[in-house]
């Protein structure tokens, strides 16, 4: 999966992750690129589902770690460490 922003000025952001997510078969079936730009309080994130593998986009704002997304698509929850 490839960055869904371009990375030119890391300065601008103020969190940036990008993880191989398991699935149940602890197979890295799924992956996740999460970022947030500095004075944002959302997280923006692009996710290839593990479980169901499809991908899609959102933005959350967390309260706290870990920090969790939800498949739009099958409805699981998924951790990103
Ligand atoms: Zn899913």
């Amino acid at each position: 999966m490839k960055p869904p922003i371009e990375m030119n000025d890391i300065n601008n952001f103020a969190y940036i992750t990008s993880r191989k997510l398991q699935n149940e078969r602890d197979e890295k079936s799924g992956a996740v690129f999460m970022w947030r730009r500095k004075g944002e309080e959302e997280f923006n994130y692009k996710l290839k589902c593990p479980y169901c593998s499809e991908e899609q986009e959102s933005s959350v704002v967390f309260k706290k770690r870990p920090y969790r997304v939800k498949s739009g698509n099958c409805g699981r929850s998924i951790m990103v460490e």
